[in-house]
């Protein structure tokens, strides 16, 4: 055993500087999303590579998908290398797509600079140092075995920052996660190169609102307020709501730990007029809301159910509309997530854990999401259950100013992804 990994140690080593450049060229691909720009430029690189490395690309288009369109088409690619032999398949999966640049830069976001060690740039560690740190690894795994049995597979997919539904989702719908051609799948997403990540929670986005009647602003009685109905709702929601969800603890490893309660954000609150524009200085009308709305973020537990989620909300604006009397109101499902948890007794968790262990000398720590990622799609729509994200980066960094990756982490990370491949591909098992 020590002979592999010694093996797969030096070869990474060895390309170290191919591990550097092709993040930066990564980087220098500007992939912003919204509104998804260069998703086909970016299939196109990975693709030439791969394909010189034995792999055969497909490229897959999610027409329809929302945000597809001829001017930003949702492109994605999936490349498949064949071992020598039948076996099972090992998928990775790296979102393309980067969110936008925010102010506070001191380095060029799409610069790709080598600094200190670190590359700098949006999507550095969210997550183009994933892609790469996986690329690299698949690569030295069929240079040093190329007779193993099964199949590598990586896909660069679309649109995850904004739900994945032009790329995971599509793929995951059109069969490309489907049990007979994919076995194991590998997100290398920036959880840290020692921690494997199980899964996210639940969610759940919607939309509260309640209705008034409009009169004039010097006589609000003679209207109806549904700012004040609005009011008790959130009154009540910080009485009992708040306090019955932090109390509730789930037996998931959320990291951070305060993310293992059920928590809800008030994502937004609009009533009564809109604000003025900005090209109108004039004052507004004097008159009483008659609408007042409230989008609501609520994550919820694997202990939870979707249904009781919505439930207890809604019987927190029962309580709120008899304590103001009465008023009419609506709640519009927005859209949910069911939380999502592969069993640490899996296989992938299981060469995951013992390549970590190897290349650290440690256990790994288990982890689970606060926010989603694609996952979901593998698992809901593929029903595919042995998936985890694992990849090189610190969690943190993602979507901030002077976004990076250190080069070790993302050596040490392609490393135990290789070390996994060979274990999960009958490597060293006879
Ligand atoms: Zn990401």
């Amino acid at each position: 055993m020590t002979d592999i990994r010694d093996a797969v140690r030096a070869e990474i080593e060895r390309r170290r500087d191919d591990l550097i450049e092709l993040t930066q060229a990564l980087i220098r691909i500007p992939t912003l999303n919204p509104p998804g720009e260069n998703y086909r430029d970016i299939c196109e690189f990975i693709a030439a590579r791969l394909a010189r490395s034995g792999f055969t690309v497909a490229f897959v288009r999610a027409e329809g998908a929302p945000g597809d369109s001829e001017r930003y088409p949702r492109w994605n690619l999936v490349a498949r290398r064949e071992g020598a032999r039948p076996g099972p398949c090992v998928h990775f999966n790296g979102h393309i797509d980067v969110v936008e640049v925010g102010k506070g830069w001191t380095t060029d976001p799409f610069g790709g600079a080598l600094i200190g060690g670190r590359i700098y740039g949006r999507g550095a560690c969210d997550m183009k140092g994933g892609i790469a740190a996986s690329i690299i690894a698949a690569e030295t795994f069929a240079a040093l075995w190329p007779d193993y049995s099964g199949a590598v597979e990586i896909s660069a997919t679309a649109d995850e920052e904004t739900g994945g539904f032009g790329g995971v989702a599509h793929l995951a719908r059109e069969g490309w996660f489907a049990p007979d051609r994919v076995q194991h799948v590998i997100i290398p997403e920036p959880l840290d190169k020692d921690r494997i990540c199980l899964g996210h929670r639940g969610v759940w986005w919607a939309e509260l609102e309640t209705h008034g009647r409009i009169a004039h602003g010097s006589m609000p009685f003679l209207g109806n307020c549904a700012v004040r109905h609005m009011g008790a709702v959130i009154a009540e929601m910080e009485e009992t709501l708040f306090p019955a969800l932090a109390a509730r603890q789930t037996a998931m490893p959320v990291v951070p730990e305060a993310a293992r309660a059920s928590t809800l954000n008030i994502n937004s609150v609009h009533g009564g007029q809109a604000e003025r524009p900005a090209d109108f200085d004039g004052w507004p009308a004097p008159v009483v809301p008659d609408s007042c709305r409230m989008i609501i973020d609520r994550r919820y537990l694997a202990e939870e159910r979707l249904e009781t989620v919505k439930a207890e909300f809604r019987a927190v604006v029962e309580r709120a509309k008899e304590r103001r009397g009465d008023f009419s109101y609506e709640i519009r499902d927005m859209f949910d997530v069911f939380p999502s948890m592969t069993d640490r007794d899996a296989p992938v968790v299981g060469a995951l854990t013992r390549a970590i262990e190897k290349t650290f000398g440690r256990t790994p720590q288990y982890v689970v999401s606060p926010g989603t990622y694609d996952q979901k799609h593998i698992d809901r729509i593929g029903r595919l259950k042995n998936c985890v994200a694992y990849g090189p980066g610190i969690l943190d960094l993602a979507h901030q100013p002077d976004e990076y990756v250190v080069v070790q982490d993302m050596v040490e990370s392609a490393t135990v992804m290789a070390l996994a491949l060979a274990d999960l591909l009958g490597i060293g098992a006879g």
